[in-house]
């Protein structure tokens, strides 16, 4: 098939997500064929650094020899079988894998397919939870942060507050609480940092004592808000949390969709505040980027409010067809053995002190506003005056007009906005880490900096 019938097939066909067709038809965005190591290649045979992970999922780059092989051999054994009424062996070997690395106490593992889906899990469980605790309480509340993201489904969407993605939906959700996101930027009038710090500090624990007795579970994505564009908490932000949550019998939710897997330098995000959440929900990089899967870990006094005879009504009535598919949690099960071997957490300390240095060389530049970074999760506001920092016109498509400039020189990223996003692969060698640097800091100064 010629390049020429495939671009027409695609765009007769295919309906892309988060991409407004108009402007993704007329962009003639490559058609991947193939990949090797962090590179995607196109069906001309152009080659693209994958700049942000195919989405911050990849972790060990693509075809990786172990996860194929993996892979090949379980599909000698199974593909698909469910787990409504019978296990399968990559389930259980996967569970008690992400157990043993989950911080202490998680040791129940509910599977289900994407991100969103390990989100929608926890909020259901905690909702029932709170009526089959043994003090049985009618808790119909939950508190998310300003600007957060969890998915893309209903349930989800009602946690998530970014205007431009959520608000057609207004309507369809339930009402949430919401605490302002600690995240220093653009502060409001009369606020410095320590000042804003604390304000959101005292809404915290001011929303949860007004509405302790409702609220079923508070969350969050922990130290990072990745989809707000990069928002990073101060430090201890996460364990006040977790005070205040324990203090009123609020289940804490822990979204380390984005952040975990090693991307803010542990493997997971809790471990830096040594808190321990309620529910723990992976997805993304739990394949090492190769196939949807999703996990939600939860504690023995969860699952125990779950238990008594069939007809009681405590039973979790919720499944997707391909839950616990073994196919994904072989890859799953290769890529957690593949941290260990290659010492990718190592990698990750290196590749962030490394992004560090490369992103000092355009902090003064005059169109590059806030940056913001967290491991090797990475943000570049671009704004049209940096004194005031005023925003350029959504019409100018500027991030947009970057990641075409970036696509002219091998390298994919997708911006939020006008922030660009650097998420490299964990497991990115630090030389290809520069390589990205270069390709991004030309593009943005064709966009912006040369047009002064
Ligand atoms: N939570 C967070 C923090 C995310 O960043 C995302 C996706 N970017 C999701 C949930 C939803 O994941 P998925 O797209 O796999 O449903």
């Amino acid at each position: 098939m010629t390049n020429t019938l495939l671009r027409d097939l695609d765009n007769a066909h295919v309906w892309h997500p988060f991409c407004q067709m108009r402007e993704f038809v007329a962009d003639d965005a490559p058609i991947i064929a193939s990949a090797e190591g962090f590179e995607l290649i196109d069906t001309d045979g152009r080659r693209y650094l994958d700049g942000v992970s195919s989405l911050w999922c990849n972790v060990h780059g693509h075809r990786v020899p172990e996860i194929d092989r993996a892979l090949r051999e379980q599909l000698d054994h199974v593909a698909h079988s469910t787990l409504l009424g019978l296990s399968n062996m990559p389930s259980i070997e996967l569970a008690i894998e992400l157990v043993r690395r989950a911080p202490v106490g998680l040791t129940k593992v509910f599977y289900s397919d994407d991100g969103a889906t390990a989100v929608e899990v926890a909020l259901k469980l905690a909702y029932q939870f709170h009526r089959q605790k043994p003090h049985p309480e009618a808790r119909d509340l939950f508190v998310g942060m300003s600007a957060a993201y969890h998915g893309d489904t209903v349930g989800t969407v009602s946690l998530g507050n970014i205007d431009v993605f959520h608000r057609s939906y207004e309507r369809l959700l339930f009402p949430t609480l919401r605490v302002p996101c600690p995240a220093a930027t653009r502060l409001p009038p009369g606020f410095d940092v320590d000042s804003w710090q604390q304000h959101c500090l005292d809404e915290l624990e001011r929303t949860l004592a007004a509405n302790a007795g409702r609220i079923a579970a508070f969350v969050i994505e922990p130290l990072v808000q990745a989809a707000a564009g990069i928002l990073v908490h101060p430090s201890g932000y996460l364990r006040r949390v977790r005070e205040l949550t324990d203090r009123h019998g609020i289940l804490l939710i822990a979204d380390e969709v984005a952040v975990g897997f090693g991307r803010t330098g542990t493997l997971f995000a809790c471990e830096q505040e040594q808190v321990v959440p309620d529910f723990l929900c992976l997805s993304k990089g739990i394949t090492g980027g190769y196939l949807p899967l999703a996990a939600t870990l939860t504690t023995d006094n969860v699952y125990a409010a779950f238990l008594g005879e069939p007809a009681s009504g405590r039973t979790f009535f919720h499944g997707h067809t391909y839950t616990g598919n073994p196919l994904g949690c072989a890859a799953a099960l290769a890529s957690l053995e593949l941290f260990e071997k290659n010492h990718v957490l190592d990698n990750v300390a290196e590749c962030s002190r490394l992004l560090t240095q490369r992103l000092a060389e355009i902090r003064d530049w005059s169109n590059v506003g806030e940056i913001r970074q967290k491991g090797i999760l990475i943000g570049i506001e671009l704004v049209a005056d940096k004194a005031a920092q005023q925003t350029f016109a959504p019409g100018q498509r500027i991030g947009h007009q970057v990641t075409l400039a970036a696509r002219r020189r091998g390298l994919f990223t997708r911006p939020l906005g006008d922030v660009i996003t650097i998420v490299p692969a964990p497991a990115m060698p630090p030389e290809l880490v520069n390589r990205l640097c270069d390709r991004l800091f030309e593009s943005i100064r064709e966009v912006v900096v040369e047009q002064e």
